[in-house]
């Protein structure tokens, strides 16, 4: 048995029954790495004795007992680095505390083993802006992973990991699900802390599971979601059995086909697997109606507003002083005033890649005087609409069902010099973040493109604190 090819649940049997013990599981998933993640890059960095050193501790009766888990390389890990992809932190900076969802998986008994690539910040959808390596899909090594947490995908994928976290600010969980075939799930905003993520957009980011199977998303998110003291935006709600979702049938489940996300751009053989998912969908019993989120054409134009005034703000803190590196000023005195100024500025020139630089000055423009309102505060203004789209959708229906992304993966360099086709491909995804809803992303087979099968996601888009619906639906997709 090879440990690095189970789920979650599986290697919970395995460990029940005696067949493997989390060491075996560590060391095995530690093999697969060596042998394909140099043709993959999915992890940045990882320390197996670090890892043998908790197994040997493991309680293999909790929940996630000794079960390794690869964490984004910008969540926070006691004394591990935390360096987002970016050359500002990595190797530099060091985490002096556990993000929240890393104490809860630490509380289910889950080993967090391995940093995943990532773009820079979490800034893409390809992960081309990683500052640190490319990542490759395992499924055609010449096309991307998708983004940002395309190494939590492309490890999943490649069975060089049982599971991972990603986070998803616009898609970034579920569009590289998608594009490597695995499962990954955005929680509701507020489901789940956001207390040691490094923030890119504080109003839309959320961390969430990166699966081989639904079943595995549920058993994650029963750790993961919950308040927290430490973040004022966690909902103090109760937090379901998710594993309970798993297994019920969708007899009757009202299903909403929003109209703009099968118009013109989507790519027909991605279409064709959504709509044969739909049938399958009906056949299961649910009833699927056409529904309509007139604001979708303003989604990409809306997001790219907020998203970057809320990273101009949130990255102004990597500024060589208190964190991470530092440019080198030569004689320079510090407190001088125009040495302090060359000092900032060098540091960011060295330490950001070139979409994150981007992103500080389109998110600077929109927040200065003068554009305020014309940019930032109308597009808070379009956000409400979407938003409303949605609530009344959900007057109607009881989920949402649509594409993940326009296309199958793309090859790696295809639009890396094109900004705003790599912005559009992410249509489907980043309404949702504006909304503060949840969705998913589960497999739905694949594409043929140049010899090579390239999978398709299906996507589920639930209400706020919709999680469990959306887990009993994909389940019975993919069981069915
Ligand atoms: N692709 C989107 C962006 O580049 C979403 C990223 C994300 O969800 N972190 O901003």
């Amino acid at each position: 048995m090879n440990a690095a090819e189970l789920t979650i649940s599986q290697l919970k049997e395995a460990y029940r029954s005696g067949d493997l013990s989390p060491a075996d599981a560590l060391r095995s998933i530690a093999d697969a790495i060596d042998e394909k993640d140099g043709d993959i890059g999915g992890y940045l960095e990882y320390d197996l004795d670090l890892a043998l050193s908790m197994a040997e501790k493991a309680d293999i009766k909790l929940p996630l007992g000794g079960i390794p888990i690869a964490i984004k390389d910008l969540i926070n890990v006691k004394g591990q680095n935390c360096g987002c992809a970016s050359k500002i932190l990595t190797g530099n900076y060091n985490s002096p505390y556990d993000a929240t969802v890393i104490s809860n998986l630490r509380a289910a008994g889950a080993i967090p083993f391995g940093r995943t690539n990532m773009d820079e910040f979490a800034m893409g959808s390809s992960n081309e802006n990683s500052g640190i390596k490319k990542c490759r899909n395992p499924h055609d090594t010449d096309r991307i992973p998708g983004g940002s947490s395309g190494g939590s995908a492309a490890v999943v994928a490649a069975n060089t990991a049982i599971a991972s976290l990603g986070s998803d600010t616009g898609g970034s969980i579920r569009q590289p699900a998608s594009h490597c075939g695995v499962v990954g799930l955005k929680p509701t905003y507020g489901r789940v802390s956001r207390y040691g993520l490094v923030a890119f957009a504080s109003s839309l980011d959320q961390i969430g599971p990166m699966t081989k199977t639904v079943e595995d998303a549920a058993l994650l998110m029963n750790a993961l979601a919950g308040p927290d003291i430490r973040d004022s935006t966690c909902l103090d709600e109760p937090v379901p059995d998710y594993t309970k979702a798993i297994g019920q049938d969708i007899k009757g489940l009202k299903i909403g086909l929003p109209k703009e996300y099968f118009a013109k751009g989507i790519d027909p053989e991605v279409e064709k697997k959504v709509r044969a998912a739909v049938q399958k969908l009906e056949a299961l019993g649910a009833e699927t109606v056409e529904i309509s989120l007139p604001n979708t054409e303003h989604a990409v134009a809306t997001y790219y507003i907020i998203a970057t005034a809320e990273a101009s703000a949130n990255l102004s803190r990597f500024d060589g002083v208190r964190y991470g590196h530092r440019a080198d000023i030569g004689d320079a005195v510090s407190d001088d005033e125009a040495a302090l100024i060359t000092h900032y500025k060098k540091t960011r020139a060295e330490g950001f890649g070139p979409e994150v630089k981007r992103r500080i000055l389109l998110g600077t423009y929109v927040l200065s005087s003068g554009y305020y309102d014309a940019y930032y505060l109308r597009a808070q203004k379009v956000r409400t609409l979407i938003r409303e789209d949605f609530t009344k959708a959900y007057e109607k229906v009881d989920l949402i069902a649509s594409p993940v992304s326009p296309t199958p993966a793309f090859k790696i360099g295809e639009k890396s010099s094109d900004p705003l086709a790599m912005y559009l491909a992410d249509i489907y995804t980043i309404s949702a973040n504006l909304a503060g809803i949840c969705g998913i992303s589960v497999p739905c087979g694949t594409v043929s493109e140049q010899g090579k099968d390239l999978p398709v996601g299906l996507q589920f888009l639930g209400k706020p604190l919709g999680e469990f619906d959306l887990l009993k639906a994909a389940h019975a997709y993919e069981a069915g």
